[in-house]
């Protein structure tokens, strides 16, 4: 479904993505992990179309996107849940929904979101600013399924949220693959709890692809115990 070739970005004269290559195919759930500033970001950015790649190809749907709008991009069914959130604070949780249907999903879209998240429901009229941090993080989740994404983009969904709440995010995430074939694409510093979730997964370093493999190999491997999973 999307096939990254020899990948590189940069913020002006400094590159951050050198060459980098991976493959996501259709129904699977995907990590890529990495230390802060490995480039799992600008990763992100650059497939949805956000940030500009500077060399490579972008292959999406059998087609080549590299230079494709971002709007295009969601139109095909890519979608991006940004790091940090960014709800739209002052419209209720109910707008942020219908904002982010993109002239696609309706009202049993909005059903299905807060059969998702049910607190989206018990707090559909409050201003989203006044959520916390997971129930944001939910929001954000759920307002880009309301394009009705095939495969969605997650950029570390854990951030800075208690471990309790990221394992009820990243199971909410696993019911909707199982339910709906949603492929997801996520990024995470929450190595662990990443590779839990998903199939297989990439170890980003410096803006190359350092492992890839399994998410039992990966998690086995003692390289990858050592740097991220504090064995
Ligand atoms: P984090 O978890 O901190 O977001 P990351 O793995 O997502 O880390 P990126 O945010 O993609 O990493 O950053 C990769 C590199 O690019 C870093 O060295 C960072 O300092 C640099 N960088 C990121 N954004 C910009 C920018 N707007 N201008 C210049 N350099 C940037």
């Amino acid at each position: 479904m999307l096939k990254v070739e020899e990948l590189t970005a940069s913020y002006g004269r400094i590159e951050v993505l050198h060459g980098l290559s991976l493959e996501v195919a259709e129904g699977e759930i995907v990590a890529i992990v990495g230390a802060n500033g490995a480039g799992k970001t600008t990763l992100m950015k650059t497939i949805a179309g956000v940030h500009p790649a500077a060399a490579g190809r972008i292959e999406y749907d059998g087609a080549d996107a590299t230079r494709l709008a971002a709007h295009r991009r969601v139109a095909a069914g890519l979608s991006l849940v940004p790091e940090g959130r960014q709800v739209f604070g002052p419209l209720s949780v109910r707008d942020n929904l219908r904002l982010g249907a993109f002239r696609r999903g309706g009202e049993s879209d909005i059903a299905a979101m807060e059969e998702m998240f049910p607190i989206l429901a018990e707090r559909r009229h409050q201003a989203a600013a006044s959520l916390s941090g997971g129930q944001q993080q939910m929001l954000a989740i759920a307002r880009a399924l309301m394009a009705r994404p095939r495969l969605l983009l997650l950029d570390e969904p854990s951030m800075g949220l208690a471990p309790m709440i990221v394992e009820q995010i990243f199971d909410a995430l696993k019911e909707r693959h199982r339910t709906s074939g949603l492929t997801v694409l996520v990024v995470e510093q929450n190595v662990a709890a990443a590779l839990k979730m998903a199939h297989r997964g990439y170890v980003l370093e410096t803006g190359r692809v350092a492992a890839s493999g399994s998410s039992e190999a990966l998690l086995a491997d003692q390289a990858v115990q050592r740097a991220y999973l504090g064995h």
